[in-house]
């Protein structure tokens, strides 16, 4: 047995992501009040959530509790080489704060198209210098010495919201995660759905403004060019050149990031800045209808709001995309959809692969 005292290391650092890098806010010692436990035999398993911005690991027992997490900045150079590079050392960092468990398998999420078969992930449009297919899976099964299972991570964090979050209760779930770009995924009868393209849940690409702002996809009018931070961005910048005036770049450059991350925008909204008030304002009024097209077609029984911005802006902003869904849900009132935010906030994903890790584990 592990001496009394060698719980103080994880009291400092479980559940703390580093301060120098996006959205790093908890000072709590333990994840959701779930204090550290220790034995040195069980089995552990590792999660990754790979996202354009950061990086989330954590380690967890077999009943997949938090046993602890780290944090990193994803690199903005360097391609896939620095990502793997910069898993590597946060991975490192999260299992010295664990218990010395045995760890069996890990799994991870990854903001791009994955070839299941071989692990593989072709291209990963949000995180810079990821241009051709890359062997993720085979890469990290080399360094990290398990078997590594890679999905894409909208559907690893329904994964972890619907076995371990919020949407624990319901069949049929949609999830809709707003981040860098606006993501979605379909869960019916408990399984992720994935389509004859591989493409099914791809909400962010659903039309909400025919002829209407140019999206990343090179389309108009997308959900995506309404309620994704970047072009939430570029509309500012393009605002701000025209002379009006806002604290959202005051407060990103406060704050030392480049980009307006959403820890930056939910703080102009908090101040009361107009032009960040007027950002979400379009995109609750975009989600609204692309979202109830999507419930009127599918009649899941819940839509879990999540990602990013959406765990940032949490409660109120999924109540506000509920009353924007009302008027164009064909069973309304006390019928309606159940509207939730992702219970498991930033861990969603990284909890999500240690679903997928332990769901695809042999054994
Ligand atoms: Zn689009």
């Amino acid at each position: 047995m592990p001496a009394p005292d060698a719980r103080s290391s994880d009291a400092r650092t479980a559940g703390r992501p580093p301060d120098d890098v996006p959205g790093s806010s908890s000072g709590s010692r333990t994840m959701h009040g779930v204090p550290p436990r220790r034995s040195s035999t069980a089995p552990t398993y590792l999660g990754i959530d790979l996202g354009a911005t950061k990086i989330e690991v954590v380690v967890t027992g077999a009943d997949l509790t938090p046993l602890s997490r780290a944090r990193a900045a994803t690199p903005a150079r360097g391609g896939p080489p620095a990502v793997i590079t910069a898993i590597e050392a946060a991975v490192a960092e999260a299992l010295a704060t664990a218990p010395h468990g045995r760890l069996v398998a890990a799994g991870i999420g990854v903001p791009g198209h994955v070839d299941r078969a071989t692990g593989a992930v072709a291209r990963s449009p949000n995180i810079r210098g990821w241009t051709a297919s890359y062997p993720l899976q085979a890469e990290l099964e080399t360094r990290l010495g398990v078997p590594v299972a890679v999905d894409n991570d909208v559907r690893t964090a329904l994964l972890g919201e619907h076995r371990l979050g919020a949407a624990a209760p319901y069949h049929d779930v949609l999830a809709v995660w707003f981040g860098t770009g606006v993501g979605g995924a379909l869960l019916l009868d408990g399984m992720i759905r994935r389509g004859r393209l591989d493409a099914c849940g791809e909400i962010g690409h659903a039309c909400a403004t025919p002829g209407g702002r140019r999206c990343a996809c090179g389309r108009r009018g997308c959900l995506e060019a309404y309620a994704g931070r970047s072009s939430m961005e570029r509309r500012a910048r393009e605002r701000v050149d025209k002379g009006d005036k806002t604290t959202l770049f005051t407060l990103m450059r406060k704050a030392a990031r480049t980009r307006l991350t959403s820890g930056v925008i939910a703080r102009a909204l908090d101040q009361g800045d107009l032009l960040a008030n007027e950002l979400i304002n379009d995109a609750v009024r975009a989600a609204g209808p692309v979202i109830a097209s999507a419930v009127n077609i599918l009649d899941v029984d819940a839509v879990v709001i999540g990602g990013g911005l959406g765990t940032r802006l949490g409660q109120p902003f999924s109540r506000r995309i509920h009353r924007a869904m009302q008027p164009h849900l064909l069973h309304d009132g006390r019928a309606s959809v159940t509207v939730l935010s992702a219970g498991l906030g930033d861990l969603s994903g990284a909890l999500g692969g240690v679903v997928l890790a332990s769901e695809r584990a042999p054994g």
